[in-house]
């Protein structure tokens, strides 16, 4: 890693606690692993509850003076964070690279991305405006103003490293709440990168800390029983969220869940078969498939239904995987053997069943975890891809008729993250972008991730918003004012 870094400034092998860079008790210690090459990039201490305790009683100490500063301090020092960020971009994205895989333009892509929630955080922590209302009576008025819910437990995967902690990070120090971030076992490099550079804005100790370690349960549990955490704020799968909604119901602890999707992708005959072909590229091989909003299950009308498959195949022979350093590469590896198991599952289960592999269908024999994007056509709805999120580089090609039939099809899962069509005829896209039960939907496009847009799921795929003006919500509480006797 060290040879694709101007410096070392960022690598540090501690978590961070009250503006101090500290470890462990030294018992243990976990290593952080390049996927690609399974190369060591660093060895951290393992840290459990009892500094996951130590980081709450900082988080919770600072919390008062923070929340007490004016909005436009805090609004200043996130704009330091983020201008820091956009100086340092080629540094975290070979961090971001080495540890999670994802190319190179990728990975920058991602820390732009990131800063781009710290700028709009830094700009709205100004605009918290509260609220008067008219009251009934002549004697009383009423307001409404809104606080910052305190302290928040930050618990976030390793597909985005860094723009999972930032999506929540941002809007909560914007509010006046402090923070305790657990990112992933598998990419604590980038979280720890953001720290150094949080500490470098001026953001003050105990502000923002972060803990590493590989045992998430009991850095979970810490967060969710520790009564000094208002919040909890977590992106992961649904059984994890499931977890710890349950760990939370206790205390009636707030949480924030953004969770697993299973995104439809839907093409209609009168599509723009072309722009189609790239919404479905960008939208299934994104970061190897790794992403929740990816396209799961794509939908293809029956009339264009060969000739889309053609096309995407085509493009699809155009990707080129390897290490996310390497020049031209597009899709890197998975993060983990695991992940190629779950896709190889699902693509033999849906070749029992009749599939075929249009394109790819093998990992790469040499080494790493490395997958061919591939594409399946003849999928059905009893196979498990219908089902299940596969998070990785298979696009499973369903055949339908009509648009009822189609919109059934799509809702007919659990998860309500993002949804995608591609139609021409305004009468059809008013009526199924309505249909839709997701959060999210993009209509002829592939790419719907935007800070200015609140992202979030219905059903099982999570509970509040992230990004856009509402994103501050979930991270605050609203005080209602009666004065009386005037
Ligand atoms: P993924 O499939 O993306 O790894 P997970 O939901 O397993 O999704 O992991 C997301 C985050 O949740 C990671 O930071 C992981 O360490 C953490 N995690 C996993 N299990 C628990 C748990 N029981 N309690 C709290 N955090 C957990």
């Amino acid at each position: 890693l060290t040879k694709h870094l101007k410096s070392t400034d960022f690598l540090r092998d501690t978590g961070y606690i009250d503006g101090n860079w500290t470890g462990g008790n030294g018992a243990a210690s976990f290593d952080v692993l390049n996927p690609a090459t399974g190369e060591k990039l660093a060895t951290l201490p393992e840290m459990g509850a009892a500094e996951t305790a130590a980081a709450i009683d900082a988080a919770y100490k600072a919390q008062g003076s923070w929340a007490a500063r004016p909005a436009k301090e805090r609004s200043a020092l996130l704009r330091k964070w983020h201008d820091l960020m956009i100086a340092n971009a080629d540094e975290l994205a070979a961090i971001l690279t080495a540890e999670m895989g994802k190319p190179l333009a990728d990975a920058r892509g991602e820390i732009l991305y990131a800063a781009s929630y710290v700028e709009w955080y830094a700009e709205e922590a100004k605009r918290i405006n509260g609220e008067t209302i008219p009251a009934p009576s002549a004697d009383k008025r009423m307001l409404v103003i809104k606080q910052p819910v305190g302290v928040v437990g930050t618990i976030t995967p390793w597909n985005f490293p860094s723009a999972m902690i930032a999506r929540k990070v941002a809007p909560a120090l914007a509010v006046g709440c402090t923070v305790v971030s657990k990112p992933a076992e598998q990419t604590p490099l980038s979280a720890i990168a953001l720290a150094v550079l949080a500490e470098k804005a001026g953001i003050p100790a105990g502000v923002f800390n972060v803990v590493v370690g590989t045992d998430g349960p009991a850095i979970g549990k810490e967060l969710c029983f520790n009564p000094k955490v208002r919040k909890i704020s977590f992106t992961g799968s649904t059984e994890v969220g499931r977890i710890l909604m349950r760990q939370c119901a206790d205390q009636i602890k707030k949480v924030s869940l953004e969770l697993g999707g299973n995104a439809p992708f839907i093409v209609f005959d009168d599509a723009d078969i072309d722009a189609a072909v790239e919404g479905a590229l960008v939208s299934k091989y994104r970061n190897a498939g790794q992403t929740c909003v990816c396209a799961n299950r794509i939908y293809v009308q029956s009339n264009v239904y060969d000739a889309f498959a053609e096309k995407l195949a085509a493009k699809v022979r155009e990707l080129s995987v390897g290490n996310g350093f390497d020049k031209g590469v597009t899709i890197g590896p998975l993060i983990e053997e695991a992940a190629i198991m779950k896709v190889e599952t699902h693509i033999a289960d849906a070749v029992a069943k009749g599939a075929k592999v249009a394109a790819g269908g093998k990992r790469f024999a040499d080494e790493g975890t490395f997958f061919q994007p591939t594409i399946l056509t003849g999928v059905d709805r009893t196979m498990k891809i219908a089902r299940e999120e596969t998070f990785g580089p298979v696009a499973p090609l369903f055949r339908f008729d009509t648009v009822d039939d189609v919109i059934a099809q799509a809702n007919d899962t659990e998860f309500g993250l993002a949804a995608y069509f591609f139609a021409s005829d305004l009468k059809k896209v008013w009526k199924v972008a309505e249909a839709l039960e997701y959060g999210m939907v993009g209509i002829n496009t592939g790419l719907i991730s935007s800070e200015a847009a609140p992202f979030g799921g219905i059903k099982q795929s999570g509970l509040g918003r992230e990004g856009s003006t509402h994103g501050v919500d979930d991270y605050l509480e609203m005080k209602y004012l009666c004065m009386g006797n005037l």
